[in-house]
C-alpha cells in the first residue's frame, strides 16, 4: 500500500518534496526529496547534521531525522510539482526535545489536559526592498503616512495577487491585503486556525513571500526594524481557546468585561505574568528591541508596545482586546520562531489558567502619550540580554516547553548577544571619541 505522501504525489502530480524543519532560530531547513523516495523518509526520516543548523548540538552528535508530517503538506501553487512538508525531528529513536515543532506539540498536549486548544491568527508585516538589501524598492513610496496607500499597494499588485491567490488555493481563507504604516511595508491577512497549523503556515508564508518577491526582482524582509525611522515589522498574534481541536466552543467568550470569560482573563493574567520572559521568544533578536520601546516613527506612531499592559480596542498596549472572541498580543515580531512563539504564548496562558492569574484592571489610556504616568506597570525588556535573563529566571516555560529547548535557546541567543557586543559602532565612536 502507498504511504500517505506517495499517494498524494500520485494524486496531485507532486514530483518532489521539500522535507523541512525549523531550527531554534526559526530558520527553515530542508532537503529536496524525489517522490519515489518519500515513502522511505516517511518511515525513517530525512537525515540532517543538527550542528549545521541552529540547534543546540555538536558536530559529534548522530544524525537528526526529520519525519515528514503528511497532514502539513502544502503543494506549492507556483511550482505544483513540489510539495512542502513540515518534519518532526527524531534522534536515537526518540523525539528531539528541543525541536521547536515537537515543543509546540507538547504544549498543545498540556492544554489538552484542560480541554483547551488554542487557535491563533498572525499578522506578518514585511518590507519590500532592493535585492542587495540597501534600500526600499519603491522610491515613489515616500508618503509620511503611507498606511493604506492604494498607489503604492497596486504598484505591487502582481506579487501581492500571486501570494493571495496562492493562499486562497491552499484554503487559508485570505481576506485582506494592505500597505502598512512604513514606506515599503505590507501585510496580508488570512484566517485563524489551530496553533500548530498557524505555526506551519507562518513558516511557509515567509518562504513564499521571499521566493515570490525574488521572482519579481524584489526582496522581502521580515526584519523587525529594517529602517530606524520607520515603523517596524510586527507579527501580532490573535488567540482564542476552544474546548475541541476542530469545532467546539470558544472558551474566551463569556459575560465578563468586554464580553470575555473568566478563562480568557486568567489566560491574559498568564500572558502578562510571563511577558518579560516571553519577549525572548517573541522578540528574539538584537534588532527586535528597536521596534518595541521605540521613539515615535516618521508616521507619528510606532504601533508597538512599551509596557506590560492590556486594554480594549486601543493599539497602544501590549495586549489589545479587539472583540469579545479573542486577545491580540502586539508584542511579537517576524524574527520569532513561529513554533516557539505559539508554544510560549500558550504556555503563558495555561499557567494563567492553572494559577488563576489575575490580569488586574484594564488601562484605557494612550500609552504613547500617557504611559509615563503609570510607572507601577512593568516595562518590557529594553534589549535581548534583559529578555534572556528574564527567560532564564522564568519557570513557566521550563515547565511546559522543557529545559532542553529553553537552555539551548538561551545558549544560542547569548552567543548572538556576545557577538553583537563585540562590534564597535559608529555611534560609540561619535559619542566617546572625545571622552
Ligand atoms: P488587526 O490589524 O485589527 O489587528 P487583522 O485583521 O489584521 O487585525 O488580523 C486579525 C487576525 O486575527 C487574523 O489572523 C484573524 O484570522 C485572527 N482572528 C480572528 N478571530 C480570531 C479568533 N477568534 N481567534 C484567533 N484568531 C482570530
Ligand atoms: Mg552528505
Ligand atoms: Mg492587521
Ligand atoms: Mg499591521
Ligand atoms: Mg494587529
Amino acid at each position: 500500500m502507498a504511504s500517505k505522501l506517495e499517494q498524494a504525489a500520485k494524486d496531485r502530480g507532486i514530483k518532489y518534496f521539500l522535507v523541512s524543519f525549523a531550527d531554534l532560530k526559526g530558520s527553515m531547513r530542508a532537503k529536496l526529496v524525489p517522490a519515489v523516495a518519500i515513502a522511505g523518509m516517511e518511515e525513517d526520516g530525512a537525515g540532517f547534521a543538527g550542528f549545521a543548523t541552529w540547534l543546540d548540538m555538536s558536530p559529534a552528535d548522530g544524525d537528526i531525522l526529520a519525519v515528514p508530517d503528511p497532514d502539513s503538506l502544502i503543494q506549492l501553487p507556483w511550482q505544483p510539482e513540489v510539495g512542502w512538508v513540515a518534519g518532526d525531528l527524531w534522534m536515537n529513536g526518540e523525539p528531539v526535545e528541543q525541536a521547536p515543532r515537537n515543543v509546540l506539540k507538547r504544549v498543545i498536549e498540556a492544554g489538552g489536559k484542560h480541554n483547551a486548544y488554542m487557535r491563533s491568527g498572525v499578522e506578518l508585516e514585511f518590507s519590500l526592498i532592493t535585492p542587495d538589501g540597501s534600500a526600499l524598492a519603491d522610491t515613489a513610496d515616500c508618503a509620511i503616512k503611507p498606511c493604506y496607500d492604494p498607489q503604492a499597494l497596486m504598484r505591487r499588485f502582481d506579487l501581492i495577487r500571486e501570494m493571495c491567490d496562492a493562499m486562497q488555493e491552499l484554503g487559508w481563507e485570505p481576506y485582506q491585503n494592505d500597505h502598512e504604516d512604513a514606506n515599503g511595508q505590507f501585510e496580508m491577512n488570512w484566517g485563524y486556525a489551530d496553533a500548530l497549523i498557524t505555526a506551519d503556515r507562518t513558516m511557509f508564508f515567509k518562504y513564499m513571500a521571499k521566493t515570490l518577491a525574488e521572482k519579481y526582482g524584489l526582496r522581502a524582509t521580515f526584519m523587525p526594524k529594517p529602517f530606524i525611522d520607520l515603523t517596524g515589522n510586527g507579527c501580532h498574534a490573535h488567540m482564542s481557546l476552544w474546548d475541541q481541536r476542530e469545532g467546539g466552543t470558544n472558551l474566551f467568550m463569556g459575560d465578563g468585561e468586554l464580553g470575555l470569560s473568566q478563562t480568557a482573563y486568567h489566560f491574559l493574567g498568564g500572558l502578562l505574568h510571563s511577558a518579560p520572559a516571553l519577549c525572548a521568544l517573541t522578540n528574539p533578536t538584537v534588532n527586535s528591541y528597536k521596534r518595541i520601546n521605540a521613539p515615535t516613527t516618521a508616521s507619528g506612531s510606532t504601533w508597538a508596545p512599551n509596557a506590560v499592559t492590556y486594554t480594549g480596542n486601543n493599539r497602544t498596549h501590549m495586549v489589545r482586546i479587539p472583540d469579545s472572541n479573542r486577545l491580540e498580543l502586539r508584542l511579537p515580531d517576524c524574527a520569532a520562531n513561529p513554533y516557539l512563539m505559539q508554544a510560549g504564548m500558550l504556555a503563558s496562558g495555561l499557567d494563567g489558567l492553572e494559577n488563576k492569574r489575575d490580569p488586574g484592571e484594564r488601562l484605557d489610556v494612550n500609552m504613547y502619550t500617557d504611559g509615563h504616568l503609570y510607572n507601577n506597570v512593568p516595562k518590557l525588556p529594553l534589549n535581548l540580554l534583559d529578555a534572556l535573563r528574564e527567560l532564564e529566571a522564568n519557570d513557566v516555560f521550563r515547565k511546559h516547553m522543557g529545559n532542553d529547548v529553553i537552555d539551548g535557546f538561551i545558549k544560542l541567543k547569548m552567543a548572538e548577544w556576545n557577538d553583537y557586543a563585540r562590534h564597535l559602532t559608529e555611534w560609540e565612536r561619535r559619542t566617546t571619541l572625545d571622552c
